[in-house]
């Protein structure tokens, strides 16, 4: 079973967390861009093997949203960081743009 490291409440199942989605891909700025920018955030991405950042959140813990870098091939998390603190959390994910 997949198991993530929260920074706060120690290892915990994956049924307590939440899917964020893609930590590495940037928002389109609000009011910018036209419905086909929010079309490609929301629904193209890259589906690629190996080391993946994403985010996620506790909710059934401490409610925080963490930024776990998760192997796509294996399904294990290597590294897991507070979201607010996670912006030098490495390796980089494929989506990061
Ligand atoms: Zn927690």
């Amino acid at each position: 079973m997949l198991r993530i490291h929260c920074p706060l409440c120690g290892e915990r199942p994956y049924t307590e967390f939440r899917y964020g989605g893609d930590a590495g891909k940037h928002r389109p700025v609000h009011g910018a861009g036209g419905i086909e920018a929010w079309h490609d955030h929301l629904f193209l991405f890259e589906n690629a093997k190996g080391p993946h950042r994403e985010f996620w959140q506790h909710v059934q813990g401490c409610r925080q949203w963490l930024i776990a870098v998760r192997d796509t091939a294996t399904n294990i998390v290597a590294d897991v960081a507070l979201a607010r603190d996670a912006r030098g959390l490495e390796p980089q994910g494929p989506g990061e743009r």
